[in-house]
């Protein structure tokens, strides 16, 4: 095998095998086909990356099309939050389609199928059909409407249409064969009755489509070249196969369907209806809580499209389905981000520190580089002055030769800044440090060129200048489930899995550099984790969210 053919996942095989058999490159077109139902999630975004990804490498079109055939669970909303979270992901679509445009032609195809004595309407209830299916080794039972005349089936299927006819009075049904192996070939519903309004259609329809009856068809009418869809649609390719032969003439070229295995992520649950649930019963906030794991919930939280789309590329496209653990998801965040993320200094847990060689009432502006991995990224100022905020857990009176941060007598360096020295403590009557006291080196200005300077102290410390802190709203986040897979036991509700810790919401005093940061602005908090500007953020009250932390903690815990 060459390099090439190597480096090929197995969709890219089959469409090269289909290049040299029965299509020519202007003939390959693809789809991302999402019912508007939720909002999208991680799981999607691997399908959204196959897709389009496959038409950039192909240099064909993908089209947007929305499954909108079930009028009880789909809104407007979710159709734009959808293609806001696939053009923020960096993708454009050749069209936007709708199944519901082609619901006529459905109809009209419909109509040609009881003419041709390919569909019937039966008007058993759903349990008779259900009791009728038989079991994967015994054939099923024909219906008593089996044998309905075409002319008894278009005048009910058109009343059926009109919501002439009760919801649950009759059903389409496909023709096929009750004996079937396949059980999804046993006269499977086409149609059904929904008297209900649909988001686009309005009250014109009062029958909806079947997915299987529409998805094929729409791929069909859209000259899709090849569907991709998860692997519990397999026993669903015969079907769409039967589908497509029947409203296809000899020579069309017909679309065909191919599986991939679902994307699981640990620590989460990726489907609509689950993350729907912890919306509706405010486990969550919102879709876009950075706790979850959609697409507009990982903006908010800080991911970049450029750490979705290398998650998605690196984990590929497989034939097994598997669970991804989250850590290679921040993992990839944090990579991007530290190529990209504003340096900054904030304290989370303050103890303030005094510079008593330091002139009161003084302030120096010293600079900053902003992303040592990015030298264009440019430097900004950052103020000094006789009273600082450090981290509490930065200082220890007393500490062993492995604790490089601030103790009395000892030495370390304020990030850009100058050395500084401990030397006293100021305590409460309770024995609590109130304040440390300390020297400074005024020689010792980081980038000043003196000898000084140069002198290399072990510990490194970030730190805020009091008179011009800012103070802000921090939320931390951490998994949104306490065990990889909170659907795994079937005897629980994966609601019971809800981690209660997932949100601290916290204080940090930042550098003033930070007060007109914007909604989705990005830091590294020195030695702290990424960060975000929030939505909820204002001039008057910095809200950040903790994308991740510097490094993966989670395994300590
Ligand atoms: P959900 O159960 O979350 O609603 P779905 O498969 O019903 O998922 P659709 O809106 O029908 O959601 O999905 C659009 C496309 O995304 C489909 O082709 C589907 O197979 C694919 N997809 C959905 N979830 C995943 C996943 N976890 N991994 C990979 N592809 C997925
Ligand atoms: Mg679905």
């Amino acid at each position: 095998m060459s390099e090439e053919k190597k480096s090929l996942n197995f969709i890219e095989q089959i469409i090269e095998e289909d290049l040299k058999t029965d299509y020519k490159a202007s003939d390959l077109k693809f789809r991302f086909p999402p019912e508007p139902n939720g909002f999208l999630h991680i799981g999607h975004a691997s399908s959204i990356c196959l897709n389009f990804g496959l038409g950039l490498k192909y240099n064909a079109p993908v089209n947007l099309r929305f499954d909108d055939t079930n009028p009880l669970k789909e809104e407007t909303v979710y159709v734009e939050s959808i293609k806001s979270d696939v053009q923020w992901l960096g993708f454009e679509w050749a069209q936007e389609c709708y199944a519901s445009d082609y619901f006529q032609q459905l109809y009209d195809w419909a109509v040609e199928l009881i003419k041709a004595g390919d569909a019937y309407v039966d008007s058993q209830s759903s349990e008779e059909m259900a009791s009728q299916k038989g079991t994967p080794t015994q054939p099923g039972t024909a219906s008593p409407y089996r044998k309905r005349s075409v002319e008894e089936n278009l005048a009910l299927f058109e009343a059926m249409k009109n919501g002439e006819t009760g919801e649950k009075a009759h059903v389409l049904r496909a023709k096929i064969d009750m004996a079937s192996p396949n059980m999804i070939m046993r006269d499977p519903v086409m149609y059904r009755c929904l008297h209900k309004a649909h988001h686009r259609t309005g009250n014109d329809w009062m029958i909806y489509p079947m997915y299987d009856w529409a998805h094929g068809e729409s791929d069909f009418i859209e000259s899709v070249s090849h569907s991709f869809c998860t692997l519990e649609f397999l026993p669903h390719r015969e079907l769409y196969n039967w589908f497509v032969k029947r409203v296809s003439k000899t020579g069309d070229l017909v679309p065909k369907q191919r599986e991939f295995a679902r994307r699981n992520l640990s620590h989460t649950v990726v489907s609509k209806r689950k993350l729907a649930q912890l919306v509706e019963q405010s486990i969550v906030n919102s879709w876009d809580d950075p706790r979850m794991p959609t697409i507009s919930g990982l903006r908010r939280r800080g991911y970049t499209p450029e750490s979705i789309r290398t998650f998605a590329e690196s984990i590929g496209i497989g034939k097994r389905e598997n669970m991804i653990d989250v850590a290679h998801l921040e993992f990839c965040v944090r990579d991007d981000l530290n190529k990209k993320a504003t340096r900054v200094m904030g304290v989370m847990d303050p103890l303030k520190v005094v510079i008593t060689n330091y002139p009161e009432g003084k302030e120096e502006w010293l600079s900053a580089e902003n992303n040592p991995e990015d030298e264009s990224a440019g430097e900004h100022e950052v103020p000094f002055s006789r009273e600082m905020y450090i981290e509490q857990e930065d200082f220890r009176e007393e500490a062993n030769r492995k604790f490089f941060r601030l103790k009395l007598g000892k030495e370390v360096r304020l990030k850009n800044a100058y050395i500084i020295k401990a030397e006293d403590v100021v305590k409460d009557e309770n024995g609590t440090i109130l304040e440390v006291h300390c020297t400074y080196d005024s020689e010792s200005k980081s980038g000043s060129g003196t000898e000084a300077s140069q002198r290399k102290v072990k510990g490194t410390l970030h730190w805020v200048s009091i008179p011009h802190a800012i103070e802000a709203e921090v939320r931390l986040y951490d998994r949104l489930f306490t065990v990889e897979d909170p659907t795994a036991d079937k005897e629980k509700d994966f609601l019971d899995f809800v981690n209660p810790e997932s949100l601290e919401v916290g204080k940090a005093y930042v550098e003033p550099y930070l007060k007109s940061a914007k909604a989705e602005d990005k830091f590294q908090f020195q030695r702290i984790g990424y960060f975000c500007v929030d939505r909820d953020s204002t001039l008057d009250h910095l809200v950040f969210n903790r994308t991740v932390t510097l490094r993966d903690n989670w395994k300590n815990k």
